[in-house]
């Protein structure tokens, strides 16, 4: 059974689906979000929630910077438990080898209108006096931020409610093609235009797209206020999200409202269940206490795993699926959903709409990829 038509049809309530409904519903179309499970269920669940600018690309910069901006222009209508914190982050250096790489992030970002502040040990010690002795410093840029996904992803689909939007929960989608998303259940919805925005399982629905699940572990320890002020990352960092293949561990820390310290992170391709993988958590832990060694008596409440959607060029897939008029793409966000969903949503009805988008798209459009894309 067929029912009414849709402007459009958002597959995957999770932060990017979100983020879109809420985009599309501003801009007065009809909107349908089916989501097979619950709202920000999958990767948004799992996600640290970190808003950060990354600079391993231009691209990468401008998707990074533009959607920090619109989370922070939003910040003043997030309620409370979205827990929006611009604590920072620092960029930890652990060697002058380092501090090189500080000095050239700093002049990236300065170049660009991002601020940040070279910090020296004694200063980056004042700063978070519980790492240990012997770093060389570190960069730190403020307008980074932290939240918590789940809440704002709530948050999004609650609005776009409010305008009109409708969801659809425990809705599994089988097929989409031509403007139909065929249900699991055998029932169809009729729309112009579908997103697929399923995370890590769009190529379930879109055959051909390069997306590999791409396994991270994290760790949220009992409360601990004062512990931590800014979201600590190692520099290090940057060499485990450019590995392809190897699994790797990276010290990454995240301080929570709660005072709770959430740490992470691992990266592994090819370990598709859910499970806790003991060597690896081993790994992610102690390279943390390498950097704080009193996180180890601490007391850790909960461990969990989650899988980023990683395309081949780490940029996300924003735009029209070259094999199907009416299906766009908005998936394969990696390690960064969270701070890129709402320029992923700005960007991709922008060109739905016809408007100008406000920073270049041609990175992101599905389209780069080539002949195989086109023909899948
Ligand atoms: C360990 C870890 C740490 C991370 N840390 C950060 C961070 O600090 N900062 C940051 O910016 N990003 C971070 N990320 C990445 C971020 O979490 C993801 O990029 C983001 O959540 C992707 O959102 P999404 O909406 O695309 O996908 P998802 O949240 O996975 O949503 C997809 C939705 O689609 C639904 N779905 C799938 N298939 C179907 C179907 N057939 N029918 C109906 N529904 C379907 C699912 O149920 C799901 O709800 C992290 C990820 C991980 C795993």
């Amino acid at each position: 059974m067929s029912q009414s038509p849709y402007d459009v049809a958002i597959i995957g309530a999770g932060i990017v689906g979100a983020s879109c409904a809420d985009e599309f519903a501003r801009r007065g179309m009809s909107v349908i979000i089916l989501d097979r499970d619950g709202i920000g269920s999958g990767a948004t669940a799992a996600g640290m929630g970190h808003i950060v600018v990354m600079d391993d690309s231009e691209a990468q910069f401008a998707l990074t910077r533009y959607s920090q901006q619109l989370w922070r222009a939003l910040r003043p209508e997030l309620p409370a438990d979205v827990e929006y914190e611009e604590c920072g982050t620092i960029w930890v250096a652990a060697d002058e080898e380092e501090m090189v790489e500080v000095w050239r992030k700093h002049d990236y970002y300065a170049k660009r209108g991002v601020p940040t502040e070279v910090l020296d040990w004694k200063r980056f010690q004042q700063m978070e006096p519980n790492v240990r002795d012997g770093m060389a410093g570190g960069l730190l840029v403020p307008q980074d931020g932290v939240l918590y996904p789940p809440c704002a992803a709530r948050f999004l689909i609650e609005r776009a409610q409010k305008r009109g939007a409708n969801l659809r929960l425990g809705a599994s989608v089988a097929q989409i093609a031509r403007g139909e998303v065929r249900l699991s259940d055998g029932s169809n919805v009729s729309t112009k235009i579908i997103v697929n925005a399923a995370g890590c399982f769009a190529p379930e629905l879109t055959a051909g797209i390069e997306i590999k699940k791409r396994k991270g572990h994290l760790v949220i320890t009992d409360r601990y206020p004062g512990f931590l002020r800014h979201q600590l990352v190692e520099l290090g960092y940057l060499k485990s999200a450019h590995s392809v293949s190897s699994d790797s561990v990276a010290f990454n820390v995240q301080p929570r409202r709660t005072g709770q310290i959430l740490i992470g992170s691992s990266r592994q391709y090819g370990a598709e269940h859910k499970e806790v993988d003991h060597d690896i958590l081993t790994r992610m832990l102690l390279r943390a206490q390498e950097f704080i060694p009193t996180l180890g008596p601490m007391s850790a409440v909960r461990t969990w795993t989650g899988f980023r959607a990683a395309t081949p060029d780490k940029l996300p897939l924003i735009g029209p699926w070259p094999g199907d008029n009416s299906v766009f793409l908005a998936s394969g966000h990696e390690g960064l959903g969270i701070t890129t969903s709402l320029a992923t949503a700005r960007i991709l009805v922008d060109q739905i709409t016809g408007s100008k988008p406000e920073i270049p798209i041609e990175p992101y459009l599905p389209s780069r990829a080539g002949k195989e894309f086109a023909n899948a």
